[in-house]
């Protein structure tokens, strides 16, 4: 999309000193199972996909759920051929960044967060046993969205909190709406690879979002006093900060 940034502004923050050497995790060496929710195919991919990139270079494992293969996201073709060409575009994007895709199988504008779709959603998330878990901020337009915060977050209650739960962002202003950081990644470094994974969604035209996604990364990067950047909440009740690998 092609329409000015609607990022809300705020102040730059005081440059912090510590670079993320505190995460539990790094401190035995073991790689983190990263995963990373997403409602359709190139959510994770423009939200955190130069975080995920960090993630791969440094050796941990990340995969990216698709709640659904966006079967009503071709306006000129039916379901079937748009989940065909999605779910290929996917495979395609996690393959440029390193990512394992797996794919929960609900349908693109019919999520359902009712029970037993809760159930479903945290067996998968289970059976993947993350350390990290990215997932929709619960505030935004898209309702597919929405339930991805929401089975995200029911899976993570459901699961004890046993795992780190960070919310990201996509189309800020646009689509996900009263998101205020607290805790920045410096994506300078990953930022191609990120490119090249959004376009790999070649069937969304991604010079009608990326170019917005691209200023999104400036402007968060500038609050952080970085070239570029991607922004999360860090659900920080008992984590300490800075809590993510790389975190600013
Ligand atoms: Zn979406």
């Amino acid at each position: 999309m092609a329409s000015a940034l609607r990022l809300p502004t705020f102040e730059p923050r005081p440059v912090s000193p510590g670079i993320g050497q505190t995460f539990a995790g790094a401190s035995t060496n073991r790689s983190l199972n990263v995963i990373c929710v997403g409602a359709h195919p190139d959510d994770p991919e423009t939200g955190c996909g130069g975080t995920l990139a960090k993630f791969i270079a440094e050796g941990h494992n990340v995969t990216i759920v698709y709640l659904t293969r966006g079967e009503a996201g071709l306006r000129t073709a039916g379901s079937e051929t748009a989940s065909r060409l999605r779910t290929a575009e996917a495979l395609r994007a996690c393959e440029l960044l390193g990512a394992t895709a797996v794919f929960a199988n609900q349908i693109d504008g019919q999520t359902s967060t009712e029970r037993e779709r809760v159930q479903q959603f945290t067996a998968l998330l289970e059976s993947l046993d993350p350390d990290i878990a990215f997932t929709h901020w619960p505030l935004d337009t898209h309702r597919d969205h929405r339930n991805t915060a929401q089975l995200t977050y029911e899976a993570w209650q459901a699961l004890g909190e046993s795992f780190a739960l960070v919310y990201y962002e996509v189309m800020t202003g646009v689509q996900t709406h009263h998101f205020e950081p607290n805790c920045f990644i410096d994506v300078s470094s990953t930022s191609p690879q990120k490119r090249s994974a959004v376009y790999a969604h070649v069937c969304q035209n991604p010079d009608r979002f990326y170019p917005y996604h691209e200023e999104m990364e400036r402007e968060r990067g500038s609050q952080a006093h970085l070239p570029r950047a991607e922004a999360f909440v860090v659900v920080r009740e008992r984590l300490p900060k800075p809590f993510l690998p790389f975190e600013m």
